[in-house]
C-alpha cells in the first residue's frame, strides 16, 4: 500500500535536456525546504509534470500523465499539481486553466518562482532571505543526488531568437537570454564540490553564449574558465548550430583536455530547398565543410545530429539528399525524428502537413536502418582498443555503465568503486549502441 506522505515530491520529467535541468533545480529548492523524493506520484504531497511540447508524441503524453492526477486529487484533496515546462506558455495559460481545472500550479520553463510561491503560501515558513538564497545561491543539486550525481547539465543560454519554421520553441521559452559567466561559475563550482565529474553546457544554439551579454564573453571563454575547476574532468556542451559554430570554438576544443571532443549540429534536412523552408541559414555544402572542419581540427571528435523527415513538401528525391548527405558523413549519432505540426509555428500556419505518415515512418526507418549500420560499423573499429571512461552508476548487472570522451556508452568490469572515477577500459564488445569491456 501507498503512503501519502507530507512535504513529499514527485517529478515526472520529459523532452530535453534543458528539462532535466530543470528539474534537478526544482528537486534541490524543494528538498532545501524540507521537501523529500517520493517514488510514486501517489505517495507524494507535490507532483510536479515538466512538459515537452516539441512533438505531437511528448505533448501526447504530457496530457496522458496529467488525467489520472484528476483522480489522485479527489482521493486526497491536500495533494499539489504542479505543470512545468514547454505546455506552459503566457498564450495557452487560459486553455490550459480550463483544461485542466485540477493542476494547482503552473510554471513557465526554466522559471521554479510559481511553485516557490505556491509552497510558500501553503506553509508560510520560507522567509525571504532562504527563498532568495535557494534560488540564486543555494543547492545546485538535490540531497537526495548529492552522493551519487556524477553528470549534470548546466543551462548557460535560455530560449531561442532563432525561429526555424517546425520550431516551437522560441514561442514557448522565449528570446534568446545568456546566463552571466560568474553565476555560471559559481554553479560549476558548487556541483563540483558535491560531487559532479562532468558538467555539459546547454543552450538551444549554444554557440551563441554571451553575444547578448556586455563584454560578449563567449562560449570558448566559458569552456577554459571551467576547465580551471580541478574536481570537474569533462566538459561537454550543446547544443550546436552550423552557422555558429566558430573555429575559436573548436579550437577551443582541440586545445582544452577537458573538453570532450563530441560535437551535437544537426543538419535537419541534406536538401538545400527543405533547408531554405525550415529558415536553417545553411546549406548541405555548408555543414559537409562544417563536418570537414570538425575533423580536420578535431580528429577524434564524435558528431551527433539531429534529421527530421517528413517535412511539409518534402519530395521522395529531396528525402533521398538526406539519405545520401547521412551515408556519406558517417557521422557517430543520428537522432531522427519524423515531422508533426506544431501549432503556432510559422510551418504550421503556412505549410501543408502533406507527407503521408506512413511515409514519414519509412523514411524515418530508411534513416534508422542506415545509421544503425554506421554505428556498428565505427564502433566495431574500437573492438579491443581501450579507451577511457568516466563511470555513472553501477548497472543491474553488477557492471559500472559510464561514457567515453566521445559519449559512447560502456558497461565494464571493474572491481573496486569506479564511481566519478576515469578507468581505462578495453574493450571486448561493441554494437551499435553499446560498449562492453574491462578494466585495462
Ligand atoms: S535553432 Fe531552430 S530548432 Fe533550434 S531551438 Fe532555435 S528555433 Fe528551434
Amino acid at each position: 500500500m501507498m503512503v501519502f506522505v507530507e512535504r513529499t515530491y514527485h517529478i515526472w520529467t520529459i523532452g530535453c535536456q534543458m528539462n532535466e535541468a530543470d528539474s534537478r533545480k526544482v528537486a534541490a529548492q524543494l528538498e532545501a525546504l524540507g521537501y523529500a523524493p517520493a517514488r510514486h506520484a501517489e505517495e507524494a504531497s507535490l507532483v510536479v509534470l515538466n512538459t515537452c511540447v516539441v512533438r505531437q508524441q511528448a505533448e501526447d503524453r504530457a496530457v496522458r500523465r496529467l488525467h489520472p492526477l484528476k483522480a489522485l486529487k479527489r482521493k486526497k484533496p491536500g495533494t499539489v499539481i504542479a505543470l512545468m515546462g514547454c505546455m506552459v506558455s503566457p498564450r495557452e495559460l487560459p486553455e490550459l486553466k480550463q483544461r485542466f481545472p485540477w493542476v494547482d500550479v503552473f510554471a513557465p520553463p526554466s522559471d521554479t518562482a510559481p511553485l516557490l510561491d505556491h509552497v510558500e503560501a501553503a506553509h508560510g515558513k520560507t522567509r525571504r532571505a532562504e527563498r532568495d538564497a535557494i534560488q540564486d545561491g543555494g543547492p545546485v543539486l538535490p540531497v537526495s543526488q548529492q552522493a551519487r550525481a556524477v553528470t549534470a547539465y548546466v543551462p548557460v543560454v535560455l530560449g531561442c531568437s532563432h525561429g526555424c519554421t517546425f520550431c516551437v520553441i522560441p514561442g514557448r521559452r522565449g528570446r534568446e537570454r545568456s546566463r552571466p559567466p560568474e553565476e555560471i561559475l559559481r554553479e560549476a563550482r558548487r556541483l563540483a564540490d558535491q560531487g559532479v565529474r562532468e558538467i555539459t553546457l546547454l543552450g538551444q544554439i549554444v554557440d551563441r553564449y554571451g553575444l547578448d551579454l556586455d563584454g560578449k564573453p563567449d562560449l570558448a571563454g566559458l569552456l577554459e574558465q571551467i576547465s580551471a575547476i580541478p574536481e570537474v574532468l569533462r566538459i561537454r556542451f550543446l547544443t550546436s548550430h552550423p552557422n555558429w559554430l566558430t573555429d575559436r570554438l573548436l579550437d577551443a576544443v582541440a586545445r582544452l583536455p577537458k573538453v570532450c571532443p563530441y560535437i551535437e549540429v544537426p543538419f535537419q534536412s541534406g536538401n538545400d530547398e527543405i533547408l531554405a523552408r525550415m529558415k536553417r541559414g545553411y546549406t548541405a555544402d555548408d555543414y559537409r565543410r562544417l563536418v570537414g572542419r570538425i575533423r580536420e581540427k578535431i580528429p577524434d571528435a564524435a558528431v551527433l545530429t539531429d534529421i527530421i523527415v517528413g517535412f511539409p513538401g518534402e519530395t521522395e528525391a529531396q528525402f533521398m539528399d538526406s539519405y545520401r548527405l547521412l551515408d556519406e558523413l558517417r557521422l557517430d549519432v543520428a537522432h531522427v525524428a519524423q515531422y508533426s505540426v506544431r501549432p503556432g509555428t510559422v510551418a504550421a500556419r503556412t505549410m501543408d502537413d502533406d507527407v503521408p505518415p506512413e511515409e514519414k515512418e519509412r523514411r524515418w526507418q530508411m534513416l534508422e536502418n542506415r545509421q544503425t549500420e554506421i554505428q556498428a560499423e565505427k564502433n566495431a573499429t574500437l573492438l579491443g582498443r581501450t579507451v577511457e571512461v568516466l563511470a555513472e552508476e553501477r548497472a543491474k548487472n553488477g557492471r559500472w555503465r559510464g561514457r567515453t570522451p566521445q559519449n559512447k556508452l560502456v558497461f565494464f568490469e571493474g572491481d573496486g568503486d569506479w564511481l566519478g572515477r576515469e578507468a581505462s577500459v578495453t574493450l571486448d564488445w561493441t554494437g551499435p549502441f553499446t560498449l562492453i569491456g574491462h578494466c585495462a
